[in-house]
């Protein structure tokens, strides 16, 4: 199956947290998408590895993702080596996605870091024909653009998800286990407060007015975004 987007994330609520509008706006414009998780995020503070898989089942279904994967690396424990590696590979050689959607190069959890590396990686790798990976061939995707997480930095591109952002606010509620709850036993994290959907909101907003729209979604790019139509950007 050929996908469009693949995103990536370290942890089952990552990518929904950093870019689920924008993938929600792909979904509602046809374009088809999957979600690779690198861990079931066992090391979480709350919940636990089968409650956060049947979570994150529900959040793809919400943001309409076509597929969702779990490479089943240890979390807290995402080692830059060539197992991983390819793995990676294997994932994008087997969807062969255009774009990809990945953490930013800094941040304050290693496992998003050495995501971003992997991932960023592999791009380059997957298009080595000599690499072998069984029968799949060799594929290199066009573009990968880098969410934000918990550190900041100069967006190079904003994606309007002002018709995107209660789908993504239902995502990210969809893992119950994380997120506040006043019934839950778990002991309460940053996530779990109820200041922390209202801190995502105000990022959303914030970046929506540097954009120029209600709600924004920030990403990086290594290479120069291209304008080939002024009517798509005034
Ligand atoms: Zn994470």
């Amino acid at each position: 199956m050929r996908l469009y987007a693949l995103a990536f994330g370290a942890h089952p609520d990552d990518v929904e947290m950093s870019c689920g509008g924008t993938l929600s706006m792909l979904h509602r414009h046809g374009k088809s998408f999957g979600i690779v998780d690198f861990t079931r995020g066992e090391m979480g503070t709350r919940g636990n590895a089968t409650i956060r898989a049947k979570e994150a089942k529900e959040a793809a279904r919400i943001l309409g993702a076509d597929v969702r994967v779990n490479l089943g690396i240890s979390d807290s424990d995402i080692e830059r080596s060539r197992k991983n590696l390819l793995k990676v590979v294997e994932v994008i050689r087997k969807y062969q996605p255009e774009i990809v959607f990945a953490p930013y190069r800094e941040e304050r959890h290693p496992d998003h870091v050495h995501t971003h590396q992997l991932v960023s990686n592999a791009m380059f790798y997957s298009g080595l024909r000599k690499l072998k990976t069984g029968t799949l061939a060799a594929y290199r995707p066009r573009r990968a653009f880098y969410y934000m997480q918990h550190r900041t930095f100069i967006p190079t591109v904003y994606v309007d998800i002002s018709n995107d952002f209660e789908t993504k606010v239902d995502a990210i509620k969809a893992h119950k286990s994380q997120f506040f709850n006043p019934a839950s036993k778990d002991p309460e994290t940053v996530l779990s407060t109820p200041e922390f959907m209202d801190y995502l909101l105000g990022r959303m907003r914030y970046f929506g007015r540097m954009a120029g729209v209600r709600y924004a979604e920030p990403f990086w790019t290594l290479e120069a975004v291209t304008i080939t139509d002024f009517d798509s950007v005034i």
